[in-house]
């Protein structure tokens, strides 16, 4: 099969497109023949070294394709999880104990023709999606609309709360918006790149606050006449970001922290206190808040915004985009 095999860290020239031999399933694994597959920061950061991998490897997830043979719809779970634990058996597959790691990092992933899974890593698309019309949007389902998607989970956002999301531009952020939007929230987007407030904007910020301007927090109070906001969901995590979150808060604030540079942060313990404040890590989706987030999708209740879909070949096109900042929304690699 063809497919882009990482051999080093770095470099314009990482993502080679080579001969590879076809996977073959063992017991227990399927085989996906890809039809798409997402493009974002996370394979970037491996791509670039910021992510330690072993090589030769495929990297990619947000994945849609079809199990050879069978031809059911496919998406695959970003987590390698066991599927046995008790983390697993109580829906919180992404605390796994006796995890393997990460579809396209720890084994290799969706920028290829096949990718072999073991089967319970597959997850089938509902009937409503139409994967095959839009095979990109479905398959960055599973992490950058489900993510957001639980975070209003995890922070228990309630409508009418106002929510501020930090790196709001980003691949992530942008989805956060929607998805607090659609929950009805009063969303506030905290972005440095201008390019992208318009965005921000369609997608549902009702506000945009750019840091460049200077004082995050000043502007997140003015906007809620000094009361703080009700929920930060951190998708940069520098010890600025979070240590601005934290002061910005209200009264039963909540602070969400995931992915970014999830650097240490001093937090005024006084104020968690009286205020009754929260941090909130979290991590990934499950299965169910996978399969929600595409019921979501099958119902038109949200879209996923995917504005870059080029070949499998024009891999190392597509990363200069996302290393510089310049995708809004995600980009996905077509394969078939
Ligand atoms: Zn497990």
């Amino acid at each position: 099969m063809k497919a882009i095999v990482v051999h080093q860290y770095g470099g314009p020239e990482v993502l080679k497109f080579e001969d590879y031999p076809d996977p073959v399933a063992g017991p227990g694994e399927a085989v996906a023949r890809v039809i798409t597959c997402g493009s974002g920061l996370t394979i970037q950061h491996a791509k670039a070294g910021r992510r330690q991998i072993k090589f030769p490897r495929i990297i990619g997830h947000e994945i849609t394709g079809e199990i050879v043979d069978v031809g059911a719809g496919v998406t695959s779970f970003f987590y390698l999880n066991c599927g046995h634990c008790r983390y697993c058996l109580t829906t919180l597959e992404p605390l796994c104990t006796n995890g393997g790691g990460n579809v396209g990092l720890e084994c290799d992933g969706g920028y290829a023709e096949y990718i072999k899974l073991p089967a319970h890593i597959f997850i089938k698309y509902p009937e409503e999606l139409d994967y095959k019309a839009h095979p990109a949007e479905m398959g960055v389902i599973t992490d950058a609309l489900a993510t957001p998607y639980k975070v209003l989970r995890r922070a228990q956002v309630k409508g009418g709360e106002t929510v501020a999301v930090i790196g709001a531009g980003g691949g992530l952020g942008i989805h956060q918006v929607m998805m607090a939007k659609w929950a009805n929230a009063r969303v506030i987007a905290v972005e440095t790149a201008a390019d992208k407030f318009d965005a921000c904007r369609k997608a549902g910020a009702d506000e945009v606050v750019n840091p460049r301007d200077g004082g995050v927090v000043e502007a997140l109070r003015d906007l809620t006449h000094g009361a703080g906001v009700d929920v930060v969901v951190d998708y940069v995590s520098t010890t600025a970001t979070q240590e601005a979150a934290v002061r910005a808060l209200g009264q039963r604030g909540r602070l969400v922290i995931l992915g970014g540079a999830a650097q240490p942060f001093h937090v005024p313990a006084r104020d968690m206190l009286t205020k009754e404040q929260a941090i909130l890590g979290s991590r990934y989706v499950t299965r169910a808040e996978i399969l929600d987030a595409c019921d979501l999708v099958a119902r038109g209740e949200v879209w996923p915004l995917v504005t870059v879909v080029r070949p499998l070949a024009e891999a190392e096109a597509v990363h200069d985009l996302v290393e510089r900042g310049q995708v809004t929304g995600r980009a996905a690699l077509r394969v078939a």
